[in-house]
């Protein structure tokens, strides 16, 4: 079984997202993808990030299009999320001869020296960095990467949040988010 981490705020969870983890599953031959949103961090008022089972449950929708996509509720309940504690809690639940990969975008893996335990995180997993415009990352030496470079998606959450305040259409975003978005009054 070869299984990826995908983590992110999600706020909300867009095509881009299901794209690059539907790429990596096509080209690394995974099984599952899981998509952990992060904690709500505790000292944000909502509207700086939006509450967490209103994230997850976004995901779950954009998750039924690919049965390889897994939603996973294991960093709910943290304060706040370091991979590092996630990765091992992943781990803890595969069998033996499982494979661990962690996926993530070029803008994140550029920060990774600055993450808890860093040197942990490095030699727990293998990376699969999906190139994202504008960003551009160096390679730890004890990092095992994997570049995914077939896709260049301009999309993000800061702008699909921009788009729905000012009222604009959101083509970015799977149907059913936005229909939940709409329902729920998230982001206005
Ligand atoms: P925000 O603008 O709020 O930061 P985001 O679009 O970057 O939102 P995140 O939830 O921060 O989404 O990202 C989760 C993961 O998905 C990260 O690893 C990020 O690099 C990756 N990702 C998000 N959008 C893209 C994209 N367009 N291309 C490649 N990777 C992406
Ligand atoms: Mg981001």
């Amino acid at each position: 079984m070869r299984t990826a981490i995908f983590g992110g705020t999600f706020d909300p969870i867009h095509t881009a997202h299901t794209r690059v983890a539907a790429e990596a599953a096509n080209r690394f031959a995974l099984d599952r993808v899981l998509f952990i949103p992060s904690a709500h961090p505790p000292h944000k008022p909502a509207g700086q990030t939006t509450p967490f089972l209103h994230r997850f449950r976004m995901v779950e929708l954009a998750c039924g299009s690919d049965p390889r996509f897994v939603p996973s509720r294991l960093e709910e309940h943290t304060t706040v999320s370091y991979s590092i504690d996630t990765i091992l809690k992943v781990k803890a639940a595969l069998a033996p001869g499982d494979e661990l990969h962690f996926l993530i975008g070029a803008d994140a893996f550029a920060e990774i020296g600055s993450w808890r335990r860093s040197a942990e995180v490095l030699q727990a997993v293998d990376f699969l960095v999906v190139s994202r415009p504008g960003y551009d990352y160096p390679i730890p030496p004890a990092a095992r990467v994997h570049r995914l470079e077939t896709l260049a998606l301009v999309i993000s959450s800061s702008e699909i949040r921009r788009k729905l305040e000012s009222g604009g259409a959101v083509p970015e975003l799977h149907p059913q988010v936005l229909a939940y978005i709409q329902t729920h009054g998230l982001y206005r």
